[in-house]
């Protein structure tokens, strides 16, 4: 069991992550990222990304965060391939984790960067088709559908926002949901129904997406929730939108969390209630979840951090009796 001390621990290796380790490497914080379970995060299980600032065409997602983890690195960060499985918050800084492998991790400030997944169904062929006509992010993947059939699965504010920007790019959109009624805000409502590209299903359940024969998705097999029937629904692609979950379980009692788990943080920047501790990325945000807005926080986290220390030293050195 060994102790890694630094100035600027991370917990999480997603762009939030990365680019915080980045900035508080440049600021000399010798920044420690303890990677977790998905070393480069969610972009690191899609395919195309083409909305990444920088790169004319389309680059790819694992290939994205290979180059953010090399950035770092070559700025001196410390990579740790461990999973934080306890912090301790309590007393201020300097911060203490334990890391799965038994290792204890300190750090004089802690930014907080572990993200959020997409809930998924969990039915036959969902995942077998990610990213073959499947998806959770319309944002991300609706530009590769244009002027094809899709569907969204879901009732609330993600999936009538996801369908409603899907007819950007589609005039033949399906919104399937598992009642009669939207859980999504009326505006939201008042919107998808005076849209004329999308068609609400009601009362339906995806059992099975399903292939078209060359390794894409064909068509969705749906169940109706009060006759039981099953019919079949032919579509190029398929949005997931049943919500995200947010990965503050290590934080529960110790920080604040909005009702969704989301963490809280002052708005407008990434701190959290305790002094020193910061949270970026989807970690602490709803609303935006791209990999360019988690990167954006994740610098600031490294700036405020920064400033903390540099707040906390001189506080020391002023407290030092003179000779
Ligand atoms: P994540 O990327 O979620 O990373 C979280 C990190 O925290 C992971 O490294 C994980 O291992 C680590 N972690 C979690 N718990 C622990 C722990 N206990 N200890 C240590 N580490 C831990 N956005 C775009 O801008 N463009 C796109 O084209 C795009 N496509 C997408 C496609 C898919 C299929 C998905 C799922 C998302 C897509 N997104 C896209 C969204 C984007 O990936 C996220 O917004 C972004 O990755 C969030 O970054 P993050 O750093 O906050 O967290
Ligand atoms: P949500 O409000 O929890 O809605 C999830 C939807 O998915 C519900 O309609 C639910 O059906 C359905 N669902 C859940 N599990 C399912 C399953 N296994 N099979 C089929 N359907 C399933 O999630 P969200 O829409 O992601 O919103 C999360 C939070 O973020 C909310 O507080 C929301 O207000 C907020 N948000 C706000 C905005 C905005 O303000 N513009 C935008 C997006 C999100 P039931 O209705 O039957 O339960």
């Amino acid at each position: 069991m060994a102790t890694h001390k630094t100035r600027m621990l991370i917990i999480g290796s997603g762009p939030a992550g990365y680019s915080a380790a980045i900035y508080g490497a440049r600021a000399g914080m010798e920044p420690i990222v303890v990677q977790g379970l998905q070393p480069g995060g969610q972009l690191t299980i899609t395919t195309d990304v083409e909305n990444y600032p920088g790169f004319a065409g389309v680059i790819q997602g694992p290939w994205l965060m290979e180059q953010m983890q090399k950035q770092a690195e070559h700025v001196g960060t410390r990579m740790m391939w461990d999973t934080i499985v306890e912090v301790d918050l309590e007393g201020g800084s300097p911060f203490k984790a334990i890391g799965d492998s038994g290792d204890e991790y300190v750090g004089d400030v802690l930014v907080i960067a572990t993200g959020a997944q997409a809930k998924w169904l969990g039915v036959p062929g969902e995942q077998e088709l990610g990213g073959k006509g499947v998806s959770a992010c319309a944002t991300c993947d609706g530009f590769f559908y244009r002027g094809k059939k899709v569907a969204v699965i879901g009732g609330g504010n993600t999936a009538v926002e996801e369908a409603l920007y899907l007819t950007n790019h589609s005039d033949d959109v399906t919104l399937i949901h598992r009642r009669d009624e939207l859980r999504s805000e009326k505006i939201l409502q008042d919107r998808l129904f005076a849209n004329e590209k999308i068609t609400p299903m009601w009362n339906k359940t995806v059992e099975r997406f399903v292939d078209n024969g060359e390794g894409k998705l064909g068509h969705l097999e749906l169940r109706d929730t009060v006759t039981g029937e099953l019919s079949t629904l032919e579509v190029d692609g398929a949005f997931v939108a049943i919500g995200h979950a947010p990965a503050t379980e290590l934080f529960k009692g110790k920080l604040s969390m909005d009702d969704g788990g989301y963490l809280i943080v002052e708005p407008g920047t990434p701190k959290t209630e305790i002094p020193g501790v910061f949270a970026c990325g989807d970690v602490m945000d709803h609303t935006y979840r791209q990999a360019v807005t988690a990167a954006g926080t994740g610098c600031m986290a490294a700036l405020d951090a920064e400033r903390f220390l540099a707040t906390l030293e001189h506080a020391a050195k002023e407290a030092v009796p003179a000779e």
